[in-house]
């Protein structure tokens, strides 16, 4: 077994042993998973077991990723995804970006920062929701996904999705919200309908990297947590 793997999966038990029912996925290489442990575990997260197991295979199947040779050669780590795997929400991003590629986590960066506001101003925590992205590796400079890699990850997501079955999906952005609904709109006219994707209701709203170019469109983007606050009380 490859040995960053196998330190995960010490790490996973050294958690349970002392009791703690928490998921947290992040780095495949550095920091070692001692050190993940001390600086991330926060969240004191009850999930069936199931969907925990469910998760891990996933995660470790992930982590042994090589389909897109580009993001292989330049990925510093594979950022998986982080949170509740019994979440109500689920936020799907476009793709790690250099913070994100650097800690092996999602949004953790100045978008990241954003996104716990974003994510606070309807009553929830980060540690309430799941976080992930539509590709788990990021793009050299940040580029946009190309077509072959969004086909190439997409498979986790979906999987991702189906074992964690929230009851609302939160797309952000023009390349999560065409990949999860399969369209060709511009984000501009989904944002803030309620859409489908397999039967889970999902929300299309701005990317919160363009809020901070756009700072005038925070009102809209509001205005679609709003909605989802109010669905997740109804
Ligand atoms: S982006 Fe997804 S499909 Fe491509 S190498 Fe990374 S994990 Fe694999």
């Amino acid at each position: 077994m490859n040995q960053s793997l196998k330190k995960v999966e010490q790490y996973f038990e050294s958690l349970e042993k002392r009791g703690v029912k928490s998921f947290l996925m992040g780095k495949t290489s550095a920091p070692a998973p001692e050190k993940v442990a001390s600086d991330q575990v926060a969240e004191e997260i009850v999930s069936p077991v199931n969907k925990r197991e469910d998760m891990m295979s996933l995660y470790k199947e992930v982590m042994k990723c090589t389909k897109c040779t580009d993001l292989v050669a330049s990925r510093n780590s594979i950022v998986f995804g982080k949170g509740n795997v019994n979440a109500k929400l689920v936020i799907v991003g476009e793709a790690p970006g250099y913070d994100e590629d650097q800690q092996g986590l999602p949004f953790v960066g100045k978008s990241g920062q954003l996104l716990t506001k974003i994510i606070e101003s309807i009553g929830f925590k980060r540690e309430d929701v799941f976080i992930c992205n539509v590709l788990k590796c990021r793009p050299p400079e940040n580029r946009n996904p190309n077509p072959d890699e969004i086909l190439n990850c997409q498979p986790y997501l979906k999987r991702q999705l189906k074992i964690i079955n929230p009851d609302v999906i939160c797309c952000l952005g023009k390349f999560a919200c065409q990949t999860l609904l399969n369209s060709p709109e511009p984000i501009s006219r989904l944002r803030g309908k309620w859409a489908v994707y397999e039967g889970v209701k999902l929300m299309p709203t701005f990317h919160p990297a363009y809020l901070l170019r756009n700072p005038a469109e925070k009102k809209k983007v509001w205005e679609d947590m709003k909605q989802i606050r109010d669905e997740l009380n109804h």
